[in-house]
């Protein structure tokens, strides 16, 4: 990393909801994220402003994630990354479409950050629309390692809120790697 320019730390935002306080522990594996030294992924998905689904994935999660991922969705998500994904435009801009958080109608969204110790390194928000344009390029396979994610490690309402329904549950599995396009 750049010593000069340290990552901003992590905000407000990527702090973990239920928890009212930053993320300290992986989701699935439960290893202390301060600890990680991969970094780490935190994701956030919103339905009507709400925020609907939470995890943070420790780096070895992370990469055991997408190694289940198909071959082929791993490469279309890639092109499309590639093609059609501005990883600059930080939390409140989606990152496909550029459509701002406060418009009208944007009140479906995913955030993700990638972050190391207190720090974000990378952050980007993906639109309810664009969000369902990515979910198609996945394979059904692919699709079934996101639901036994869910299956394994949201047994049931994080609060006192609903549980979401699995298929209206926004797919936030690392879709996008900031990691490797950066
Ligand atoms: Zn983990
Ligand atoms: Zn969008």
């Amino acid at each position: 990393m750049d010593e000069e320019t340290p990552a901003p730390p992590i905000p407000h935002d990527l702090h973990s909801e239920y928890e009212e306080r930053p993320f300290r522990h992986c989701t699935r594996c439960g290893e202390t994220l301060a600890d990680d030294q991969g970094g780490f992924q935190i994701s956030k998905a919103y339905k009507q402003g709400e925020c609907v689904m939470e995890y943070a994935l420790c780096d070895h999660c992370r990469v055991n994630m997408m190694e289940e991922f198909s071959q082929e969705s791993k490469k279309r998500l890639a092109e499309y990354q590639d093609a059609n994904v501005d990883l600059h435009r930080g939390l409140h801009h989606c990152s496909v479409c550029g459509i701002s958080r406060g418009d009208d109608g944007v009140d479906d969204f995913v955030i993700t950050g990638i972050c190391e110790g207190v720090n974000l390194l990378h952050s980007i928000m993906v639109c309810g629309k664009c969000g369902d344009g990515i979910q198609e390029l996945i394979s059904v396979k692919t699709r079934d390692t996101w639901r036994r994610f869910v299956d394994d490690n949201f047994p049931g309402p994080p609060g006192d809120g609903e549980y979401p329904e699995l298929e209206e549950t926004p797919l936030q599995v690392p879709v996008i790697d900031l990691k490797v396009s950066n």
